[in-house]
């Protein structure tokens, strides 16, 4: 099949992949529909408390009270458009972090290897893989190296299996060591991954853990409020009014005090969270983790590339005998060349024993970059440097080889040599490779870490035959210092988190000698270095930085975090990382340098590879949390307030303090315009100076719960108080109740607004509901719709007044809790 297929090592040409792709269509599995408008119409039509109204205007409708038939169908054509609106919204949102985290795949196409996009694929692609990739399409094997795919994706079974020459390479498995190069063969839903997407689109979308919590409250105010409603009900009918207005009354009551919005506020609130937090480079694969990220404790980081550039290259080399030799140029372009005949043994082999590749300038910024690891890109560059070009693989070609491997943390390749012989060439970590051949460079390897140097062994060997045990009886060849520049903003991250009250961790797999000098250089306490071997069962000791840890001791630290109670957030970057990001609470991979395991696994891309990312997306998580909590503050108080006032009003001599029509128009002015505005609140500027919530506070805790019942008995007080005061002087008592708890509501709104830039959708939405409430008392049909009566503005301006009490009592309580705040965190 290979042998007939027009595949070359070069790849298809581009006309080639034109043809291919008109046949079969991009390499993604089909979308199920969006759903259509009517279905969304009619789900939120479904919901409990629209049945409630829906059942009352059938009431209205018996009772021939045009009035309130008409406002009850307002507020349900409102509710469902704001429902619908934000529904939309929100799916866009999704989508389009969909396409932003969408697989990539290494190609070759026109003899050059590229990455792409892995909708881009079309059968008879040329396609390399490497541990940490994801298949990105069934694929023919035309060569395997040491290549071992998990399969667990398509089997359930975990342990890698060995894959060779000619054997199939499935969709959506990964491949966990050694490398291939394969030929497409099925893309999209022909592929493994198709067959399995039906069982993919069968998995519900799930809730998030908030907007479960926050179902659950739903219900338990909405069970209050019908119990709260059927006590007015009772209460109305023992004083003797008629059954149909007070039947009316506890519906538009009951509909009134839950807030129905919550749901979309919700939704609308993590979707967009997410779509701004995709704007700061942060890319949430999952939208729970845009709550979580709020909520974290602890971030656990690695060094390469977030800290770090990623960007490397080899500053010196010290040979066999002791000399160090200075390398200078930066960057991956392969010069200039200087001439240095006694690094060349070394050169070689630093060459050889890479998988990595350097691509030529492409498009205006005139810069080579690093194709694969950029360590090893550093060492071919290097190499070429002294005199040791890349073309210089095509006269050694490798016979033999022994991946990289995270346990060993070395690799070693096997060359046939011009001359007939072969030539063995080996690097790793030095404290692995120095101490049976040379344990007198020990010291010297030490030296050069605490200078920040990340510092590799290079052996080799010279033989006649292809060796059996290619490790055995090397001899040194050098030891090479990589540099990997500080990111300008590392230090600034670090304080970010730091102020924030997280803790810090950083978890490399370098030697400690090179994580204690960079934790050092960003402001982390490097005095106490946790090496890999040394990991306690029990609690984790209270260092900051942990050195030489494998993946899989990446997962006992995170254990033992969660274990006590903390949320942790963890970057990682290889396919052996992925455990680790499942089980953290927030899985954290990288845009740019990670595999695409990783990425598949996490919660969170970094499509900069930017720790200061990490902090702007915790900063985010926290903004949209208080805004909830902002959101609920609000909506409960203006609910509990117009439940007391139904309740408490006949007491006072108020008989039906409010018609229905009126309850529900104050109800779709304040909860629906301000409610959904308050959800785009933009971040306090002291959100990242506080502690992060603990992890299991209650959603109306910290207080919150306290706040609603002194908000929401206030606007009570205010409006019964005016209410009587009017009724005592002959005024329309009942419209001015209305002002006010209208008026009262949207002074909190503005009360309760964070401390950021200013909101305009706020201003504009209480604005607009100002003029809207107004209305209700000076624009004639209006009154006869709502039953209310004209009120002079010197009364309105009287309502205005006493309606400011709450709003400015909130403010200034809010004011005092953040000083007392600041004072404990000082
Ligand atoms: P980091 O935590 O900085 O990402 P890595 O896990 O990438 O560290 O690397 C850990 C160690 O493994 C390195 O310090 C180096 O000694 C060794 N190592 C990494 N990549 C290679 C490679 N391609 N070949 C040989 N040794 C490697
Ligand atoms: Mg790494």
């Amino acid at each position: 099949m290979i042998a007939t297929s027009p595949v070359s090592r070069g790849g298809l040409s581009t006309t080639d992949v034109a043809e291919r792709r008109a046949r079969s269509g991009p390499n993604v599995l089909p979308e199920p529909a969006p759903p259509r408008l009517a279905a969304r119409v009619g789900g939120q039509l479904r919901d409990p408390l629209i049945l409630v109204l829906l059942a009352a205007m059938a009431v209205t409708a018996a009772l021939r009270d045009v009035a309130d038939l008409i406002v009850i169908g307002l507020v349900i054509v409102l509710n469902t458009t704001v429902g619908v609106v934000q529904e939309v919204r929100a799916d866009r949102a999704v989508a389009a972090l969909r396409r932003l985290a969408a697989p990539s795949a290494r190609v070759v196409r026109d003899g050059a290897e590229v990455v792409l996009p892995a909708a881009d694929l079309v059968p008879d692609d040329l396609i390399r893989v490497q541990a940490g990739d994801v298949v990105p399409a069934d694929a023919t094997l035309t060569e395997a190296v040491r290549l071992t795919v998990d399969e667990s994706a398509l089997t359930g079974e975990s342990v890698p299996v060995s894959r060779s020459t000619a054997d199939e390479l499935a969709a959506g498995t990964v491949v966990a060591t050694g490398r291939g190069v394969a030929v497409v063969v099925r893309t999209g839903a022909d592929s493994a991954l198709g067959r399995i997407a039906a069982l993919v689109a069968a998995t519900p979308r799930r809730s998030t853990p908030l907007q479960r919590r926050l179902a659950g409250l739903g219900r338990g105010l909405a069970v209050a409020t019908v119990a709260l409603s059927l006590l007015v009900l009772v209460s109305g009918l023992l004083r003797g009014l008629p059954l149909a207005d007070m039947v009316l009354a506890a519906v538009s009551l009951t509909v009134a005090a839950v807030p129905e919005s919550l749901p979309a506020v919700v939704t609308v609130a993590l979707a967009l969270g997410a779509h701004r937090m995709a704007r700061r480079q942060a890319i949430v694969r999952r939208l729970p983790a845009v709550e979580t990220l709020g909520s974290v404790t602890v971030i656990a980081t690695d060094k390469t590339g977030t800290l770090t550039e990623g960007v490397m290259s080899v500053e010196r080399v010290v040979l066999p005998d002791g000399t160090t030799r200075t390398l200078t140029g930066t960057g991956y372009e392969p010069g200039p060349v200087v001439d240095r005949p006694e690094v060349a043994g070394l050169a070689l082999a630093m060459l050889l024993c890479t998988d990595a590749d350097l691509a030529a300038p492409r498009g205006d910024d005139g810069r080579w970059t690093a194709v694969g690891d950029p360590m090893e890109a550093a060492l071919i560059v290097a190499a070429a440097r002294c005199g040791v070009p890349p073309s210089t693989r095509d006269t050694h070609p490798r016979v033999a080889e022994i991946p990289f491997d995270e346990a060993r943390l070395r690799m070693t390749t096997v060359h046939a040599l011009p001359d007939g012989g072969y030539l063995v060439a080996s690097k790793g970590a030095p404290e692995r490779m120095l101490t049976d051949i040379r344990p007198d460079m020990l010291a010297t390897a030490r030296r050069l870490g605490a200078d920040g140097y990340r510092v590799l062994a290079v052996a080799g060997r010279r033989t006649d035959r292809i060796p059996d045990e290619p490790e055995r009886d090397l001899d040194l060849l050098g030891l090479v210092a990589l540099i990997d520049p500080m990111r300008a903003e590392a230090g600034r991250a670090v304080s970010t988190i730091t102020r924030a009250g997280i803790r810090l961790l950083l978890v490399t797999g370098d030697h400690p000698a090179t994580a204690a000098a960079i934790a050092d250089r960003v402001g982390l306490p490097a005095r106490r270095v946790i090496t890999g071997d040394r990991l306690p069962d029990g609690p984790l000791p209270a260092a900051h930085v942990f050195a030489r840890t494998r993946p899989e001791q990446k997962l006992t630290i995170m254990r033992a975090l969660q274990r006590d109670g903390e949320v942790v957030a963890m970057t990682g970057d290889g396919v052996n990382d992925a455990p680790a990001l499942r089980a953290a609470d927030i899985g954290v991979a990288m845009g740019r340098s990670g595999t695409e395991a990783a990425r598949q696994a996490a919660d969170l891309v970094l499509a900069d590879d930017n720790l200061a990312t990490v902090a702007a997306a915790v900063e985010e998580g926290r903004r949209i949390y208080t805004n909830i909590r902002r959101f609920l503050a609000y909506a409960l108080s203006g609910g509990l307030a117009e439940v007391a006032v139904m309740l408490v009003g006949p007491f006072l001599g108020l008989a039906v303090p409010l018609l229905p029509a009126q309850i529900l128009w104050i109800n779709m002015l304040t909860h629906g315009l301000p409610g959904v505005a308050l959800g785009a609140e933009p971040a306090d500027p002291s959100t990242m100076d506080r502690p992060p919530r603990t992890p299991d506070e209650a959603i109306l805790g910290d207080g919150l719960a306290r706040r609603v019942l002194v908000t929401g008995g206030l606007i009570t007080a205010v409006a019964l108080a005016a209410a009587v005061v009017a009724d005592a002087n002959g005024r329309p008592w009942q419209s001015v109740l209305f002002t006010v708890l209208g008026l009262a509501q949207l002074g909190v709104a503005l009360a309760i607004r964070g401390d950021g830039p200013r909101n305009r959708a706020l201003d504009l939405a209480v604005g607009s509901s100002l003029v809207l409430q107004l209305a209700g008392v000076w624009v004639g049909p209006l009154r006869s719709l709502l039953g209310t009566a004209w009120l002079s503005p010197a009364d309105v301006a009287l309502c205005a007044v006493v309606a400011a009490v709450p709003g400015l009592v909130t403010f200034v309580l809010k004011r005092r809790a953040l000083r007392d705040e600041d004072q404990l965190a000082a």
